[in-house]
């Protein structure tokens, strides 16, 4: 008899793990529990695409290139039934990290780091750096590292091919709102929903984004993750920038040019926690507006065009993903939360382990084993280091 798999959550990751179980198994029954397919308050779709290995945890970088090799072989990966892949406006530019002063020991160190892990990078001294981009500002700073296979993408059409594969392998889909886990004897047996139903399961996985806490505490997994408001930004200039890498600093501002102008967020991570929508808006000209035009002083002024939010599911404990299930405790239940801006681009790589360990009870393409929640149990932070 078929096994059944349900999944509560259709974003990025919950779609990614759908899909990576189909291929693990197609023998597997695979249901996605959406509760809302606008996807209004979704992370997924509110991202700016940004796909980089520049980490400093070897599963984290190793993430990132699982996802440029699907990217590498987009056009034949994505294709379903004959259909054209979405275009993907793929952007190569490049992910450029900068350093002052004060974390110019994390950017050498992770430097050596990434190089160990395959990573193909190029360091910049900052006069070095001046000649091959003149419109960054290097007088503050002490150092760089170019990652020149990363790159960006829209964010939508990646999601819409990673949705098309797993119907196309079999997932089905329900709009639906898991209310409780059902559970006996240690073992979760299925959902119950809000409109008054119970599905029964043999395996669930909770990707329930910033809602996974409320999700895993039903059978105390308490999970150190919280929604956090961060907002993005569009703004022009009368010099376009669309040769730049996606630049990173410490300090958070990540840039990256689009649609003429560029795309700046400068993540506010003491923003309290909550489902916060809202756009402050003095944001830009009192924060974000000042970093960019110091950084890009020759550019001029950035006009701000549009504002939006979007929320991290942000990992108080360590800012990284924590995934996979708990060893004697309810084992059949799966999660994969607080990805703290990063799940976009590692969703596939973990939807692909927690598939593999869902079905033969080990990783097997990637070790997620340190990304697991026996780390908080243990009080051991696993993360990342200098640029987040
Ligand atoms: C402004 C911004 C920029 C970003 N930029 C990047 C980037 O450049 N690169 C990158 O890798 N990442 C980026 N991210 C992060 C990335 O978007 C997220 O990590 C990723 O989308 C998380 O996907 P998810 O599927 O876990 O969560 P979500 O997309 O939030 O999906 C979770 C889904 O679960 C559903 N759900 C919740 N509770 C229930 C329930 N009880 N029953 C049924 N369904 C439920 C929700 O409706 C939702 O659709 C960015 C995020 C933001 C906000």
């Amino acid at each position: 008899m078929s096994q059944t798999v349900l999944v509560i959550g259709g974003g990025i990751v919950g779609y990614s793990t759908a899909m990576q179980l189909k291929v693990v198994d197609p023998r597997l029954d695979v249901l996605i529990l959406e509760r809302d397919l606008t996807y209004a308050t979704a992370a997924t779709g509110k991202g700016t695409g940004g796909i980089r290995q520049l980490f400093t945890r070897p599963e984290n970088i190793a993430l990132s290139k699982y996802t440029l090799e699907v990217l590498n072989d987009w056009n034949h990966w994505a294709s379903v039934n004959g259909d054209a892949a979405p275009d993907l406006a793929w952007q190569p530019n490049g992910y450029l990290f900068i350093a002052g002063e004060y974390d110019i020991g994390h950017l050498r160190s992770n430097y050596q780091t990434q190089r160990d892990c395959g990573v193909e990078l190029q360091w910049f001294e900052p006069d070095e750096l001046a000649q091959h981009y003149p419109d960054i500002e290097v007088t503050d700073l002490k150092g760089a590292v170019l990652s020149p296979n990363d790159g960006w993408l829209d964010p939508l059409a990646f999601f819409d091919g990673i949705k098309r594969k797993a119907h196309g392998l079999g997932v089905q889909i329900d709009e639906a709102e898991v209310d409780t886990l059902a559970t006996r004897d240690n073992r979760v047996t299925g959902v119950e929903l809000h409109d008054g139903r119970t599905l029964a399961a043999d395996v669930v996985v909770n990707a329930a984004g910033t809602r996974a806490p409320h999700i895993a505490a039903q059978i105390g997994i308490e999970l150190p993750v919280e929604p956090m408001r961060r907002h993005e930004h569009y703004a022009i200039a009368d010099v376009s920038l669309d040769h730049l890498p996606f630049s990173k600093d410490v300090a958070g501002l990540a840039i990256h040019a689009h649609a003429g102008g560029v795309s700046v967020g400068l993540v506010d991570f003491d923003h309290p926690g909550g489902e916060d929508f809202s756009i402050d808006p003095d944001y830009y000209a009192a924060v974000v507006q000042p970093a960019l035009e110091h950084r890009l002083p020759k550019v001029g002024h950035f006009i701000e065009q549009r504002t939006w939010t979007g929320l991290y599911d942000q990992n108080r404990f360590d800012g990284n993903a924590i995934v996979g299930n708990v060893s004697g405790h309810y084992e059949n239940f799966y999660f994969a939360a607080g990805f703290s801006g990063h799940g976009f681009m590692h969703a596939l790589g973990v939807g692909r382990g927690l598939a593999e360990h869902i079905v033969t009870g080990t990783y097997q393409t990637i070790d997620l084993t340190n990304l697991a929640y026996q780390r908080i149990v243990d009080e051991r932070p696993y993360p990342e280091l200098g640029i987040r």
